[in-house]
């Protein structure tokens, strides 16, 4: 036994200095990981500003697409793969909205935290959009992907990034904390404050066109019914046959306004519009903030401005 005991002890000793050398190497790597803010991307300008409000100035917020752009039918570009390669955190809406993440994420090798900002909601599926007789459907999804259209959902989309931001910085946690539930006081005001606004429309009018069906969400939690020219997604074509029912519908049900989106092409809801003898609304901003100075660079000005537009619109004789 005795003629081991060098040896046994240059193994322990070599094990001692390993444990030294990587824990001093990691202290030195996490150090250099703090220096630097969190690198976080998001998949659409709506995320991005939500999680804008629960960091504040602790992280860098990147949105993939950006302002007035459809994320429906968003193609990748080779800067977004190196975006996504120096980031540790990825946040998305899920529920089948960015249909194109999951080849990013492959393409980047992305490794960091991934974040479903909507897990935990109740979810509307896209197949009862079907019961809507006037469109044609043909969502890819199982889901209808437009949760944030009703504030409730979007206090949870909070909770969710908050809690994987606690995890992830804990040095800021207490910051998140907080921010977060400065944002879900104002939340809740906005929520109050959207059902005092449809309350003062006559209940008989409470129905609009819009282009697509991006609305249902809000449809459910604030009672207000859009008709809509295209499907969940934004690539269903719009047959005619669907459109003239549509605008059949119009004139039977006495529905006046017709509204454009941010990301659509206003040419077919223009078009109905006329033949419906109906008129055309201040636009609606639906899967994308506006560019700075068009009224809805955050998500609570975004549905703010929505809100108004439809009162406007909906109070039309
Ligand atoms: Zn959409």
């Amino acid at each position: 036994m005795e003629e081991y005991m060098p040896f046994l002890l240059l193994i322990v000793w070599e094990l001692i200095m390993r444990h030294f050398i990587f824990g001093v190497l990691s202290c030195l790597l996490i150090n250099s990981a703090w220096a630097e803010p969190l690198q976080i991307v998001t998949t659409f300008s709506l995320l991005q500003d939500i999680t804008q409000r629960i960091t504040q100035d602790k992280a860098k917020v990147y949105t993939l697409v950006g302002a007035n752009e459809d994320a429906h039918v968003y193609e990748p570009k080779p800067v977004d793969i190196k975006l996504l390669k120096q980031s540790q955190v990825v946040i998305v809406n899920g529920l089948g909205f960015e249909g194109w993440m999951e080849r990013l994420v492959q393409s980047a090798q992305y490794k960091g935290v991934l974040v479903t900002a909507s897990e935990g909601i109740k979810t509307l599926s896209s197949e009862d959009a079907d019961e809507h007789e006037h469109q044609e459907h043909h969502a890819h999804g199982k889901f209808d992907p437009h949760a944030w259209q009703n504030v409730a959902n979007v206090q949870q989309y909070v909770r969710n990034i908050k809690n994987a931001l606690v995890k992830i910085d804990s040095v800021n946690a207490a910051e998140y904390e907080r921010n977060a539930e400065a944002y879900i006081q104002e939340l809740q005001n906005l929520d109050q404050w959207i059902q005092q606004q449809i309350a003062a429309v006559p209940v008989e009018k409470r129905k609009v066109v819009s282009s697509h069906d991006a609305f249902r969400y809000f449809e459910q939690a604030y009672g207000v019914q859009f008709l809509a020219a295209q499907g969940v997604n934004t690539e269903s074509q719009s047959s005619a046959k669907n459109i003239a029912k549509l605008i059949q519908q119009m004139r039977q049900e006495k529905i006046k306004t017709v509204f454009v989106e941010n990301i659509s092409d206003p040419r077919l809801v223009s078009r109905i519009a006329k033949e419906a003898n109906g008129v055309l609304g201040e636009p609606l901003f639906s899967d994308a903030l506006s560019k700075k100075g068009e009224g809805a660079e955050t998500y609570i000005e975004l549905m703010k401005s929505n809100v108004l537009h439809l009162k406007k619109g909906m109070l039309i004789d």
